[in-house]
């Protein structure tokens, strides 16, 4: 007769998490992509300028994301995203930059400047870029990353800004991500926090 085994008192010293929460966690967790080999220092250092205004942004109340037009060395506008403070859903850094500060600035500069933004434009600001004619555009953080972080989930089924300026405005210049893990802090900080307004939750019957 042989002995009987003894029980393991404990398989792992965890608590198992739902899917869910699980999958937020490793959202927050995953790696920040590499940096586009093509940007230059110039345009790390105005990259850290736009993370400076996402930053800003969220401490007068909004998301973090910021973005700045720059034309030759010269800083031409800054500006953050004020959806949350203007209930304004299409204030975003980059269209919020273009409606306050493009009406003055002559369509050449523009073609020949670069807009900064913390973050990849999503498809209603490379419309507004796209339309105010301006040439470059190098992103800090690409969208399927925060994107990660606010969904808690992989799902990247997003149309991405290379694909929406090769298929719309092919002469637009777009570079990025560029110091993605500078710029995911701002993002890890706030999302989990936060309801992301144009993801309202759909109510189930
Ligand atoms: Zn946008």
């Amino acid at each position: 007769m042989s002995l009987p085994m003894p029980r393991p008192r404990s398989l792992l010293p965890i608590r198992i998490l739902p899917v869910g929460a699980l999958s937020a966690a490793l959202a927050l967790l995953a790696a920040p992509l590499p940096d586009d080999p093509a940007c230059t220092d110039e345009d790390r250092r105005y990259m850290s300028r736009a993370f400076e205004l996402a930053r800003e942004g969220v401490s007068k109340g909004n998301a973090p994301f910021g973005a700045l037009l720059v034309r030759d060395g010269r800083v031409l506008a800054e500006y953050h995203n004020r959806v949350a403070t203007t209930t304004n859903s299409i204030q975003h850094a980059e269209t919020g930059l273009i409606a306050t500060f493009g009406p003055g600035i002559p369509r050449a500069t523009l073609a020949a400047s670069t807009l900064y933004t913390s973050a990849e434009p999503c498809t209603m600001c490379c419309g507004a870029i796209r339309f105010a004619g301006i040439g470059r555009v190098v992103y800090g953080v690409a969208e399927s990353s925060f994107e990660r972080i606010i969904t808690g989930t992989d799902n990247t089924n997003h149309l991405g800004s290379r694909e929406v300026f090769a298929r719309t405005a092919p002469q637009v210049k777009v570079l990025g991500p560029l110091m993605e893990e500078e710029g995911l802090v701002e993002h890890r900080a706030y999302w989990p926090g936060h309801v992301n307004p144009a993801r309202p939750r759909v109510k189930k019957d």
